[in-house]
């Protein structure tokens, strides 16, 4: 039952206008015209992307609190998931184990750097049969599930609905496409920024880890795929 398949990410919602809706945000501030003549004002996206890139690298950032978008996000261990949910400005709604009853072998998800060693992989899969014995025992003897789930470890697979705006998914990507970030939620990060820079490229250079915005390496112990800060 066990996979190693990555993260399935799917992009759900997202503002038609996202550009235009953080132009006209920006240049409300600094116009006498209104924030609907602003908005109609033009199309020009190279002038539009000029202003935003200005007016986030300078920290003014609820122009891009505007944008919210939404992923499905499924085939991720409960471990990924649990990182993911610290972030504090994201909404979630996620597969229950108290209303979801796992009826026979639960699905999980196997580390690669499990996945390559066969014999520890063979020892991974029989664990999760065992464990998987011992959950259904509990939910046949009348345990509830909410109960049972207590046996269920960190590889099991689950699914959410995940919501934020564009400041926090610029947040998450700089923190967790970081080589620092653990393996599976820095796969799920990339598929969700891939995900909407299919739709949206120009924000190919803010989905980025920090390194590349900031220019350096602020971590303890660097990659070495930027200079560190000290240098
Ligand atoms: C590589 C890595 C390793 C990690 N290791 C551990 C670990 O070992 N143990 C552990 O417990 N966690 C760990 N974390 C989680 C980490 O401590 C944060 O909880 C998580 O990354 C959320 O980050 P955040 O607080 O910046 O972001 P968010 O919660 O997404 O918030 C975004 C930003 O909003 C602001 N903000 C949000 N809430 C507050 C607040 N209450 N007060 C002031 N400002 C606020 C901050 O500026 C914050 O950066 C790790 C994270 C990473 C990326």
């Amino acid at each position: 039952m066990g996979n190693n398949n990555k993260p399935v990410v799917h992009l759900i919602s997202k503002p038609e206008n996202m550009l235009k809706t953080i132009y006209s945000a920006c240049r409300t501030c600094y116009s006498a015209d209104t924030p609907y003549e602003i908005y109609n004002s033009t199309d020009d996206e190279e002038k539009m992307l000029k202003l935003i890139e200005r007016v986030v690298s300078s920290g003014h950032y609820s122009t891009i609190e505007h944008i919210q978008v939404s992923f499905a996000i499924s085939n991720v261990s409960r471990a990924c998931t649990h990182q993911l949910v610290r972030h504090r400005h994201m909404s979630f709604s996620q597969k229950s184990q108290r209303y979801v009853k796992e009826k026979g072998q639960f699905d999980y998800l196997i580390p690669p750097t499990i996945v390559r060693n066969e014999e520890l992989k063979a020892k991974f899969e029989n664990f999760m049969g065992e464990i998987s014995k011992f959950y259904c025992e509990l939910t046949e003897a009348g345990i509830p599930a909410e109960d049972a789930r207590a046996v269920l470890p960190n590889a099991t697979a689950t699914s959410m609905v995940a919501s934020l705006n564009l400041r926090e998914l610029i947040h998450i990507a700089n923190l967790r496409l970081c080589t620092r970030a653990q393996y599976e939620i820095r796969c799920m990060v990339k598929a969700m920024c891939d995900a909407l820079i299919a739709e949206e490229p120009w924000l190919k250079p803010y989905l980025v880890p920090k390194c590349e915005r900031l220019g350096f390496c602020d971590e303890d112990k660097s990659c070495g795929r930027m200079p560190k800060r000290e240098a």
